[in-house]
């Protein structure tokens, strides 16, 4: 068979024994075909080009998920594990002679509630009037009452 290259006729046999195997099935349609220079820079450049960007977006978009929720978490924290935490709560159960105010009920585990979010308002934290006295069920049902299961410590911490 005549191989030699000649005008009009621009692909190799070796080419074309190629597709007509992997139109067979058997072998990919470029097994065996040189990859051109063009094609090679091409691939090189465009690989160059998304490592860095890619590199590049995320160390400068890089950042924890909890970013900035560290620093609240501990200050709310320290401000409930302080012994002030403690007097405050005495003196809110106290003033609600450790009545539930929201539904009455009275004895049993009873939880102090801030009125406004801790988080938002840490100044107000050892606030009597800022507090309120709940029990468990309808502190349950306070929209902070689930902050305090970002941290397993803060577990027996009230809101
Ligand atoms: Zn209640």
């Amino acid at each position: 068979m005549n191989t030699r290259f000649q005008k009009g006729h621009t692909v190799p046999q070796k080419w074309r024994n190629a597709v007509s195997e992997a139109q067979q099935g058997h072998i990919p349609w470029n097994r065996g075909i040189p990859m051109s220079e063009t094609t090679k820079n091409k691939v090189s450049l465009s690989k160059k080009g998304k490592s860095v960007k890619h590199s590049g977006q995320f160390k400068k978009g890089f950042s924890p998920w909890n970013k900035g929720i560290g620093n609240k978490t501990s200050t709310i924290k320290k401000l409930r594990t302080s012994p002030k935490f403690k007097i405050w709560r005495e003196k809110v159960f106290k003033r609600d002679n450790w009545t539930c105010q929201e539904c009455g009920q009275r004895g049993g585990k009873s939880h102090p509630h801030h009125l406004k979010r801790l988080s938002e308002y840490p100044e107000l934290c050892y606030v009597v009037s800022n507090g309120i006295t709940l029990c468990i069920s309808c502190h349950k049902l306070t929209d902070t009452y689930g902050n305090r299961n970002i941290n397993r410590s803060l577990r027996n911490a009230t809101c």
